[in-house]
């Protein structure tokens, strides 16, 4: 399939499974609007790789997706230096663990802001474009944990569920309009966020990071191996065919069979 000559917009596309789904729908054809925080040198070099790799055109925009400004901002900027986007995926995600009691107010507020009231301010900021135009695909990267729930993870979950429900609510608004929205749900993915909580694992158990890798895998998953950053980009690029064009309001798992249980 190709999106040659449409735009895509990923948010938190510098590291991880944002960056994996940048990838694959340059692959595709689109050209790409990158976002997210990391070393300016590093971000040029990873614009000038997808670039060169998929002769395409890479932008790149360090809005900060928990401040709604910034976001309008980025819309605007990108309308004047590419034009608006065709695929909108929202990705920018952060994680902290601890129990309810113990859960920092202002580590609740951030990951709310980025992980469930960025995704509303996304939706909220690419919809009228895409409606003009009568044609958008709106990805929303929640997780299994927007299905379960797994303990110390109080914000994260109560913003994936929210992202399931706001998917769902956007895709009855815009079932007619040629604009699908859907939610990916992966499970575990090994990226800096997934690395970060082994280290914490390995720390509190006197452990090593390589022995907690298999045991955290297979406490949740019955499959016993990680899911990849391209294989999400894979079911990205799916959600943007034509095939595609009837499937919204939909969370799909992408887990190793852990929601299956
Ligand atoms: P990651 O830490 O590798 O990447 C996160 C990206 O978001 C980075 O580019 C970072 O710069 C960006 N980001 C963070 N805060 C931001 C902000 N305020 N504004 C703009 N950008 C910001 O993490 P990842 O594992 O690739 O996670 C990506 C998404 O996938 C998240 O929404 C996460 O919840 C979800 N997810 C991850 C897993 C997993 O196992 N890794 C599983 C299910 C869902």
């Amino acid at each position: 399939m190709s999106l040659n000559g449409k735009l895509a917009l990923v948010t938190g596309s510098t590291s991880g499974i944002g960056l994996g789904i940048a990838r694959a729908l340059a692959a595709a054809g689109a050209d790409v609007m990158l976002n997210g925080f990391g070393e300016q040198a590093r971000i040029a070099a990873i614009r000038a790789e997808i670039a060169a790799t998929h002769g395409v055109e890479v932008g790149y925009n360090g809005a900060d997706i928990s401040k709604p400004e910034q976001i309008a901002a980025m819309v605007a900027e990108c309308a004047t230096s590419m034009r608006s986007p065709d695929i909108w995926v929202n990705n920018a995600g952060i994680q902290f663990t601890a129990n309810v009691e113990d859960f920092p107010d202002e580590r609740w507020d951030q990951i709310i802001a980025v992980n469930l009231s960025g995704v509303f301010f996304g939706m909220k900021a690419t919809i009228p474009a895409m409606k003009a135009k009568g044609w958008g695909r709106i990805i929303n990267i929640a997780s299994a944990h927007g299905l379960v729930a797994s303990a110390q993870k109080v914000a994260y979950v109560a913003a994936k569920h929210g992202v399931i429900g706001m998917t769902k609510v956007a895709a009855i608004e815009l079932a007619n309009q040629g604009v699908t929205v859907n939610a990916i749900c992966p499970g575990w993915v090994l990226t800096p966020l997934v690395e970060k909580q082994l280290q914490e694992r390995a720390a509190r158990d006197a452990s090593s990071v390589a022995k907690e890798t298999l045991a955290f895998v297979t406490e949740k998953q019955p499959m016993a191996q990680f899911t990849t950053p391209e294989q999400i980009g894979g079911l990205a690029v799916f959600l943007c065919s034509d095939a595609a064009s009837t499937i919204t309001g939909a969370p799909l798992s992408i887990d190793g069979g852990w929601v299956a249980q």
